[in-house]
């Protein structure tokens, strides 16, 4: 490319996904996906899918999708804004009502999209620290600013707030808008939907990629005050007309049908949790309380990137990110029962952890 060129493309430092390796027998730990399948409603759906669903445009709208979904939330049809994935709802909702000039609030460890969607859209932005047990203090958010953007169970942490904690946040931005991403909120967190009637500065998102395994699909819908949720139509309408495809809005519909399944498979995920966190406990590795599909833990001696790159050689994927703070930190997504077992044998096998678990284990024994 000449320089000219050059000169006149935008340069964008841009997110950066987990791996995705594709080989068989992997264990693939490290993007949060559900290890159970779609409920069997979502499978009828897609088996009942015909050629037709392909050939012809998608309701722009996703009428069956909204309905289905209000349907569920107890909220109005126009209450809900149906998205292709988190991504898409949580980019339209920078982009749309991130809109003063001044700066849009988020922590400083949370989930890394939140900086790159700031900067690829020209929004401000401060960060404010979590405390050292890395959590969220409410009080940060109380400051001047252009918005607030919250996961919640905070991401890479797992780490939630609680009802009182969040209507603090909302009681004290009236004036600007309060996203709360829900991506992990049905694995332990207690939502914030039926704040929704109280509060009209308040925007939820809710993926369908974790607890109702479609990560593949892109489904996702943010929840608000009807005149909210008309701003991101029209800003969708103004971006991308049909973002969600036929498939996408059928399936969608036929996931909130099954949500017995769905919740039988997520306290699945937190026994597992928690015994995947003791079992780890007993190694030496301090996790944070998760309300999530995922832990955070840091081993009390080892490196974390050492630990990283001794699961990945064996086929185990998990997430670590070379960054201040978090760098001694390891995320690992709930998997089965198998897997999280696999995980704590592989590491019980490494040599390094070996040594300093006898080592601590030899101390005690000597007090
Ligand atoms: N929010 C958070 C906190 C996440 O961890 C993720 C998953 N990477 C997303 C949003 C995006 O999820 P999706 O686009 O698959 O709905």
């Amino acid at each position: 490319m000449n320089e000219d060129l050059r000169k006149n493309i935008r340069q964008i430092a841009p997110y950066t996904a987990g791996e995705r390796p594709d080989r068989p027998g992997i264990v693939k730990l490290n993007t949060n996906e559900n290890p159970y399948p779609p409920s069997p409603g979502v499978i009828e759906a897609f088996r009942s899918l015909a050629p037709e669903d392909f050939r012809l445009y998608p309701d722009a709208e996703s009428t069956d999708f909204r309905r289905a979904a209000a349907k569920f939330y107890g909220l109005a049809e126009n209450q809900v804004f149906p998205a292709n994935g988190s991504d898409d709802a949580l980019a339209l909702i920078f982009l749309t009502f991130f809109n003063s000039g001044k700066p849009v609030l988020f922590p400083d460890v949370t989930y890394s999209f939140y900086p790159v969607w700031s900067r690829f859209f020209g929004v401000p932005f401060e960060t404010a620290p979590l405390d050292a047990d890395f959590r969220i203090n409410p009080s940060d958010y109380s400051r001047e600013n252009g918005g607030v953007v919250l996961a919640n169970p905070n991401a890479p942490t797992g780490v939630a707030l609680g009802p009182d904690e969040i209507r603090y946040i909302l009681d004290k931005n009236p004036g600007v808008i309060v996203a709360l991403d829900e991506a992990y909120i049905d694995f332990g967190g207690i939502s914030a939907v039926p704040l929704l009637r109280e509060y009209d500065n308040l925007i939820i998102v809710h993926t369908f990629s974790k607890y109702r395994s479609l990560a593949g699909m892109r489904l996702a819908c943010a929840l608000g005050s009807a005149e909210l949720i008309a701003c991101l139509g029209a800003a969708k309408n103004s971006y991308n007309s049909y973002p969600i495809s036929r498939a996408g809005q059928c399936i969608a519909a036929a996931a909130f049908a099954d949500d017995a399944y769905y919740r039988a498979c997520a306290a699945r995920i937190a026994l597992t949790r928690e015994k995947f966190v003791g079992d780890m406990a007993k190694l030496g590795f301090r996790t944070l309380p998760s309300a999530a599909n995922f832990v955070f833990t840091a081993h009390e001696k080892m490196k974390a990137k050492e630990i990283f790159l001794y699961l990945k050689e064996k086929d185990i994927y998990v997430r670590h990110w070379d960054l201040p703070r978090i760098g001694n930190h390891l995320r690992i997504t709930v998997g089965t029962e198998e897997q999280m077992e696999k995980v704590v044998t592989t590491i019980k096998e490494f040599p390094e952890v070996n040594k300093n678990h006898h080592r601590k284990i030899g101390a005690k024994t000597h007090e």
